[in-house]
């Protein structure tokens, strides 16, 4: 019985995700959608622990409809991996699903736009630890959170925990990789993040195992 319970809530939650992607490629709200090769919805573990959020699809990630696969997501990839995950481990998602042409800024009509998908996908998924990559995504989630979004440089590497349409989670932003690849001072404050987010998680595997399940560390 218990394992059934598992398979039929895991399979309910791959069908939600399937459909969400379908709904996510037909959607045409914005102009940009006219412009992309692919959508770009999201990939990872369903169930991860962790989600990372970044802000839009660039050329290599337009060209394959895989998040973070072009020099940013390879720095993302690399960090992922120092501190002992995988990017199967976790889940890593943008704010806009569709390039924006020549990798401009998305206006506040595409973000408005887009953000259902990704509250459902913040839902579906729900994660015990966002990490925000960029100033977008940090004002995103702030904001839905109820809490005012004060700039980047003041608010990164700010663990905080928040609720997030009624559920604790701990929210971490952090820079964009892409910023650490033209500006390298930024790389030393990303690794620093990074190493926080190993010790949230290590923290978290000690108390889960005195207290006999990680659900009760929340
Ligand atoms: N930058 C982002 O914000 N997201 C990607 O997927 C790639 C680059």
């Amino acid at each position: 019985m218990r394992f059934f319970g598992r398979w039929w809530y895991m399979s309910s939650k791959l069908i939600e995700w399937e459909a969400l992607v379908k709904e996510i490629a037909d959607c045409r709200k914005c102009s940009i959608s006219f412009m992309r090769k692919n959508p770009v919805p999201g990939e990872g573990n369903l169930d991860a622990e962790v989600m990372f959020i970044g802000e839009a699809p660039g050329a290599r990630e337009d060209e394959m409809g895989r998040p973070f696969v072009g020099a940013a997501g390879n720095l993302l990839t690399k960090m992922i991996e120092e501190i002992g995950l995988r990017r199967e481990d976790v889940f890593i998602g943008n704010v806009l699903k569709c390039r924006p042409p020549g990798n401009r800024d998305p206006t506040d009509e595409e973000v408005n736009n887009c953000l259902p998908f990704l509250i459902r996908q913040i839902k579906l998924i729900q994660p015990r630890i966002i990490v925000t990559l960029g100033r977008f995504s940090a004002k995103v989630i702030a904001e839905l959170a109820g809490l005012r979004f004060r700039g980047i440089t003041r608010e990164r590497g700010n663990v905080r925990e928040i609720i997030l349409f009624d559920r604790r989670v701990i929210f971490l932003p952090t820079y964009h990789p892409a910023a650490a690849l033209y500006r390298p001072p930024l790389l030393e404050d990303l690794k620093s993040d990074f190493n926080k987010l190993k010790e949230i998680l290590e923290r978290k595997g000690v108390e889960a195992k005195r207290k006999g399940t990680l659900d009760e560390y929340f």
